[in-house]
C-alpha cells in the first residue's frame, strides 16, 4: 500500500526574503539626528526580535544611549566555536523622505514592477531583510554555520552612531566577545561594464576602506562695528574667504590600495587607461557611469562648506561668523590634509573638529575574502570581485575600534542600467526584487562557507 506523505518544508530564504524586506520599509524609522524626531528604531528592532525567536533564537533588545533607540543581537553557535565569530550588522534607521517628492509613499514597502520599492529598499533594509531570511533559514533547517556567526541590527547610523554603535562599542563591548571579522553595508553589489574585447563583465565590488569623516567648524573672529563706515576687520570677510578657498580647492590624487587595485582591474577588463599623473583622470573615470560620484571621490580628500552662520542686522559687522565644511579624508593622509587646511584658511581664522570618524582600511586577500568570492562566482560564474573604497562612512568605524576587521558585503545582482548610487538616500529609492533573492543565494552560500 501506498501512502500519501505531506511534507511542508519550511520556506527558503529566498522565499520570504521580499516580503520582510517590504516590511522592514513599513517601520517608518526616520532617524533626523535629532532625538525628538526620531522614531521607529525600537518597534523595529522588536520586529525583528519575534522573527527571530518564532524560529527558535534568543535575542537581546539593547537601547543605546537614550530610550527608544533600538538595537537587537542574535547569536548562532557555529561548529567551531573556537574560530572568532563572524558578525553580520545593519542598521534600522533611514534618512527621512518627503513623501510628495516619490512615486510611491517612502514607508509603502510597495511590490511594483520588479521592485520592492521605500525609504531603506537600498540603505539597509535590504540587507537586513536578507540577514533575517537566512538567519531564519539556518535555525529551521538546523544549518550549523562553521564559525559562531553575530547578527546585529542597529540604530543611529544615519546620524554617526552616538546612540548606536558608538555607544554600544563604548558601553556593551561584551555584545561583541569573540568577534574579529563582521560584514555590512556599502558593498557586494555588481557593476557592469564594457570588456575590452566585446561584451561585457559584471564586477562586484567588495568594500575594504573607507574615507575618514571628518566634519570641521571654522572661526574667524573681527571686530563689531557699522556697516555704513570704512572697516578692515570684518569677521564674515575672512569666513567667507576662507570657505570659498577651501571649495574651490583640489587636493592631491593619492592612490591607496583599495582604489589602485580597483583601477587596476577595472583597466584589465575594459582597455581604460587611468594615468594618475593626468589632469583629466576623473574624466577616464567619469567612463563607469554613475558609480564615478564616490570612485572619484576616492582619489583624493575632499572639503566641501556646507554651513554658514553670521550676523543679525544688515548695517551691523558682527564680531565673528563660522562656517561648517564636511571633510572627507583618504586613509593616512589626515596629518598631510590639515597642514594644507591650515595653509588655505590663514591665520586669520581657526579651525575645530566637531566629528571624527576615522577612515578605514584592510587588505583584499583572506579566508573570508575567499568565502566571499567563492559565494559570488557560485551564483554569477562569470564575474569578478574587485576592492573598492567607499567615499561615505559606515558603522565599520566603529567596530574596527575594537579590532573587528570590517568589510562590506551585502550582495546584490543590479540590472547594468540602474543609477545604484543614486538611489541611497535618494527619491524613489527601491530594490530588484532578482537582487534580493540572488543576494539572499548569495550570503546564504557565504554563510555555509565563512
Ligand atoms: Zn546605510
Amino acid at each position: 500500500m501506498v501512502r500519501m506523505v505531506t511534507v511542508t518544508a519550511a520556506p527558503n530564504a529566498e522565499a520570504e526574503v521580499v516580503d520582510l524586506v517590504s516590511a522592514l520599509i513599513r517601520f517608518d524609522t526616520s532617524n533626523t539626528g535629532e532625538l525628538e524626531t526620531t522614531k521607529g528604531e525600537a518597534e523595529c528592532a522588536r520586529w525583528v526580535a519575534e522573527q527571530l525567536e518564532e524560529v527558535g533564537y534568543t535575542t537581546e533588545y539593547v537601547e543605546a544611549g537614550a530610550p527608544g533607540r533600538g538595537n537587537l543581537f542574535a547569536r548562532l553557535d557555529g561548529a567551531d566555536s573556537s574560530r572568532g565569530a563572524l558578525m553580520l550588522h545593519g542598521h534600522l534607521d533611514v534618512v527621512p523622505a518627503e513623501a510628495s517628492d516619490w512615486s510611491v509613499h517612502p514607508f509603502s514597502g510597495a511590490v511594483e514592477d520588479g521592485y520592492v520599492w521605500g525609504r531603506g529598499a537600498v540603505d539597509m533594509k535590504d540587507m537586513v531583510g536578507m540577514m533575517i531570511a537566512v538567519a531564519r533559514r539556518f535555525k529551521r533547517s538546523g544549518i550549523v554555520p562553521p564559525r559562531d556567526l553575530v547578527f546585529a541590527f542597529v540604530s543611529d547610523e544615519e546620524a554617526g552612531g552616538k546612540y548606536g554603535c558608538k555607544w554600544l562599542v563604548d558601553n556593551r563591548p561584551d555584545l561583541f566577545d569573540g568577534v574579529t571579522e563582521a560584514v555590512g553595508e556599502v558593498g557586494g553589489f555588481s557593476l557592469t561594464i564594457p570588456r575590452r574585447d566585446g561584451g561585457e563583465r559584471t564586477l562586484y565590488l567588495i568594500e575594504t576602506a573607507e574615507k575618514a569623516m571628518m566634519w570641521m567648524r571654522l572661526n574667524a573672529r573681527g571686530r563689531a562695528g557699522h556697516g555704513s563706515m570704512v572697516h578692515d576687520n570684518n569677521a564674515v570677510t575672512a569666513v567667507a574667504e576662507a570657505v570659498a578657498k577651501l571649495g574651490r580647492h583640489q587636493f592631491p590624487v593619492v592612490l591607496t590600495d583599495a582604489v589602485e587595485q580597483f583601477l587596476t582591474a577595472v583597466a584589465e577588463e575594459t582597455g581604460y587607461t587611468f594615468d594618475v599623473d593626468s589632469p583629466d583622470l576623473e574624466g577616464a573615470i567619469a567612463k563607469l557611469g554613475p558609480i564615478a560620484r564616490i570612485v572619484g571621490a576616492t582619489l583624493r580628500d575632499t572639503a566641501n562648506p556646507t554651513m554658514l552662520k553670521a550676523g543679525y542686522k544688515a548695517n551691523v559687522i558682527p564680531a565673528t561668523a563660522e562656517a561648517v565644511v564636511d571633510c572627507r579624508v583618504l586613509p593616512g593622509r589626515l596629518a598631510a590634509f590639515e597642514r594644507e587646511v591650515d595653509e588655505l584658511i590663514g591665520p586669520d581664522v581657526t579651525r575645530e573638529w566637531i566629528t571624527e570618524l576615522p577612515s578605514y582600511e584592510t587588505t583584499f586577500d583572506g579566508e573570508l575574502l575567499d568565502a566571499m568570492n567563492n559565494a559570488i562566482l557560485t551564483a554569477d560564474p562569470d564575474a569578478r570581485t574587485v576592492p573598492y573604497m567607499l567615499s561615505g562612512g559606515t558603522d565599520a568605524k566603529h567596530f574596527a575600534r575594537l579590532g573587528i576587521r570590517c568589510f562590506g558585503f551585502a550582495p546584490l545582482k543590479l540590472p547594468p542600467d540602474l543609477d545604484f548610487a543614486a538611489l541611497f538616500h535618494g527619491v524613489d529609492e527601491r530594490v530588484p526584487v532578482d537582487a534580493l533573492k540572488f543576494g539572499t543565494r548569495v550570503l546564504e552560500h557565504f554563510l555555509q562557507h565563512c
